[in-house]
């Protein structure tokens, strides 16, 4: 596969472009800027690019099948309504944690939403992840994580993959669609230093991790199966951050950067720091984004 087909989707360059997601009933793409609390979203078929501005950070995002999104605030899940641009509150998490933001998040395939939490100024282990149920109610599912962050469930819903960046892991655990409970967490993937942070992550419809190299330059396609890269998707920057499946047929791979933490000389050299990019007909295909059914 080449990769002639990267482009960027608009010229709006976050400073923290983060949790991608495809719409697939209105058709778009939406991601977050987590430091300036805004949210994007971007019509490829009439390329009209649109975003609301919160007043908080905004870890994550997922769509609510009954309308609307469900959202991780700085240490808050919300409902919003983009079109009213309204905010309503479901639960605070970690109010006596000042330090702590959520960070990535994702809905499972019951319809739970699923975002962890780190510390602003990197403490370790004072981070959870957590799952907001259909009921509103908040289940904290694993403690002492550093910088919660890609997640990922198997196509036959049997696994959950998540990456806590600092392990420069990817771990599997079994997971019961049921319950939402998770078990026996192993090492799937294991990232040298050199090749970057592991980030943001999305499957593909063969079962197989993309995951976002921070510092990395790239996305990289692993198999669980053996741990072993497939394939690689270089980007013109280096903070590579995330990365989901959309389109008509499942197959464009929309990926987020960001700038912040660059020195000078590096935005020079990487003036689409921070951009969302997209590879066209990618040669795969992703399973659409689970909705919140709460
Ligand atoms: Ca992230």
């Amino acid at each position: 596969m080449s990769q002639i087909n990267l482009e960027v989707v608009t010229k709006h360059c976050c400073l923290l472009g983060e949790s991608p997601v495809w719409d697939d009933n209105q058709k778009r793409i939406l991601w977050v800027d987590i430091l300036t609390g805004e949210i994007h979203y971007y019509y490829p078929d009439r390329t009209e690019h649109k975003s609301f501005k919160l007043d908080q950070m905004v870890g994550a995002i997922a769509i609510r099948e009954s309308g609307g999104l469900v959202a991780a605030l700085k240490s808050e899940f919300v409902i919003i309504n983009l079109n009213k641009e309204k905010i309503e509150l479901i639960s605070k998490v970690e109010t006596f944690l000042s330090d702590n933001r959520f960070n990535d998040g994702k809905c499972d395939p019951a319809g739970r939403f699923w975002a962890g939490t780190m510390s602003i100024s990197n403490k370790r282990y004072a981070g959870s992840l957590y799952s907001l149920e259909k009921d509103f109610s908040v289940n904290t599912k694993i403690i002492g994580v550093s910088c919660s962050n890609g997640m990922a469930w198997s196509p036959d819903y049997k696994t959950l993959y998540y990456i806590d960046t600092p392990t420069q892991n990817v771990v599997a655990y079994n997971y019961d669609i049921r319950s939402g409970s998770i078990t026996d967490s192993r090492i799937v993937v294991s990232i040298p230093r050199e090749e970057g942070y592991p980030d943001g992550m999305t499957i593909d419809t063969e079962g197989m991790l993309w995951v976002a190299l921070w510092g990395g330059w790239k996305v990289i396609r692993y198999n669980p199966g053996n741990g072993k890269p497939l394939h690689q998707i270089n980007l013109p920057v280096s903070q590579v951050t995330s990365c989901i499946f959309g389109g008509d047929k499942m197959e464009d791979l929309y990926i987020t950067t960001a700038k912040t933490g660059l020195l000078k000389n590096d935005l020079i050299a990487q003036p689409l720091a921070g951009s969302l990019f997209i590879l066209k007909k990618s040669g795969f295909m992703g399973i659409k984004s689970f909705e919140y059914k709460g």
